[in-house]
């Protein structure tokens, strides 16, 4: 061999060392993606080490794995076209066509033209961020240019570096677009916690999207595992995510039917409330004047017999309690029968009001006067003895003589007689009553206009 051949024969084993080094790190590089291309790449290093003899065979098992592993994918995701698959498959068989072919013909001049359109081809397809553009088309620039047989090696090694570079921006794309993924989901789960404290049917609701969303991410899941390379795992989380946004727009818009349906019967149980409100007051005044109805007395307004029999019922209870003494009075208007005959039942009925106002006035607000029927009043005077209620009887009788309620200037005034008891011992309301309307009909006897007071246990007459 002469000094010219052995010259040209390193270069070229330099140039298939250079080949075999960028050769091994794009096989570094693909590894990861499926055990069977694995596999395969495992063999192809080790002819590339020169560990092996069948090249050939190893690359069309690398081939074979590659296609296998994009068909698996591809009709995992439903796709049947190539088109739709990794980069990997188009990266490898330029690779297989150019370095390895020569590897295997070790000694065979180096196919330049061949190796320079694999490159090229490895290039176009490379998956690089725009940051690799100028190293991209320096290089295309190289390799579309006249080129050295030396300088065939170095153009290698640096798209072998291209694809390395590809594989890592590859991955860092891939976690981008997860961390959005996360973000966005992060998104779905902070409103689904809103969600947990609404009420009961809200809840179920909740729990609803809850598991839709659960079955989604589990979809997404799915997707990731399932997808041939990131631009579709891209597009099927993107139709995943879609799907979640629309189920969650649903899912607002119910809550937001819900809400108003809320806010229109919490309004209508307002008016309803305010209506109840407005009623019960109307019943509670009606019922007050119904109550005042049925204790007073319509003619003269005095508090009527049923009211004096409840307020008679305290007073005993009171009387019993504390001991203080109680005293009865009944008081009846004189001969009123012939007032009403003499000047007419209307001036009676006049006469009868007089009558009720004077007395009325004459009392303290602790006494208790009731219209008892007719033309007879009932006074009770609690803590006044038998003596003290004797004299506020005659005081009112004084005072109504006084007054001077007649008819006609020539006609007497009205007077009233009265008869006066205390309680005492253990009798009873009855018995005080009946000894005060004795002491009345004493008075009557005794010519009327006058009070009668009479002790119990005896119906002596006391002066
Ligand atoms: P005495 O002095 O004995 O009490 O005689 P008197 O006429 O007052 O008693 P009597 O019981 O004989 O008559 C009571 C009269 O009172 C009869 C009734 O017509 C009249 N009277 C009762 N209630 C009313 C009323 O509300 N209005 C009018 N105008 N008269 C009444
Ligand atoms: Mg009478
Ligand atoms: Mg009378």
């Amino acid at each position: 061999m002469d000094t010219a051949d052995e010259n040209s024969r390193s270069a070229i084993e330099q140039q298939l060392e250079l080949l075999r080094r960028a050769a091994l790190r794009a096989t570094v590089a693909a590894r990861g993606r499926d055990a069977r291309v694995d596999e395969a790449l495992d063999e192809l290093r080790k002819h590339i080490n020169g560990r092996s003899r069948d090249l050939e065979a190893a690359i069309a098992a690398l081939s074979a794995a590659i296609m296998s592993m994009e068909d698996d994918q591809a009709a995992a995701n439903g796709h049947v076209s190539g088109d739709r698959t990794g980069w990997l498959q188009r990266l490898l068989p330029a690779l297989r066509d150019t370095p390895v072919r020569a590897a295997a013909g070790a000694r065979a001049a180096l196919p330049v033209e061949s190796v320079r359109a694999g490159l090229c081809r490895i290039l176009v397809h490379l998956p690089l961020p725009a940051s690799f553009d100028d190293q991209v088309d320096s290089l295309r620039a190289m390799l579309e240019g006249p080129l050295e047989p030396e300088a065939l090696g170095c153009c290698v090694e640096r798209v072998a570096e291209l694809v390395v570079a590809a594989q890592r921006a590859e991955s860092r794309e891939l976690e981008e677009f997860l961390r959005r993924l996360t973000a966005r989901l992060e998104v779905l789960d902070g409103v689904l916690a809103e969600q947990g404290a609404m009420d009961a049917a809200r809840l179920e609701d909740s729990a609803g999207i809850s598991s839709a969303i659960r079955e989604d991410v589990g979809n997404i899941r799915e997707s990731l595992d399932c997808a041939g390379d990131l631009r579709e795992l891209r597009e099927a989380i993107s139709v995943r995510l879609d799907g979640m946004v629309t189920r969650m727009t649903r899912y607002h818009a119910l809550q937001e039917q819900r809400h108003q349906e809320s806010r229109r019967q919490l309004h209508a149980l307002e008016e309803a409330l305010v209506a109840a409100e407005e009623q019960a007051g109307e019943l509670e005044s009606s019922l007050s004047v119904h109550r005042r109805r049925a204790v007073q007395d319509p003619l003269t307004s005095l508090p009527n017999r049923q009211a004096y029999d409840e307020r008679l019922r305290a007073e005993v209870q009171r009387w019993r309690r504390t001991g203080e003494p109680l005293s009865l009075v009944i008081g009846d208007i004189d001969r009123f029968k012939e007032l009403n005959d003499r000047h007419g039942h209307q001036f009676g009925d006049e006469a009868l009001c007089r009558v009720s106002e004077v007395l009325r006035h004459q009392i303290r607000s602790s006494d208790f006067l009731a219209r008892y029927g007719g033309e007879e009043f009932v006074l009770l005077l609690p803590g006044v003895p038998l003596h003290q209620a004797a004299m506020v009887a005659e005081q009112l009788r004084y005072v109504l003589e006084r007054e001077g309620i007649c008819a006609d200037d020539a006609g007497s005034p009205v007077t009233i007689s009265f008869g006066v008891a205390t309680f005492t011992g253990d009798e009873d309301a009855d018995s005080v009553f009946r000894r005060a309307d004795r002491a009345l009909y004493r008075a009557k006897h005794a010519g009327r206009n006058r009070v009668v007071r009479l002790r119990s246990g005896d119906d002596d007459e006391v002066d």
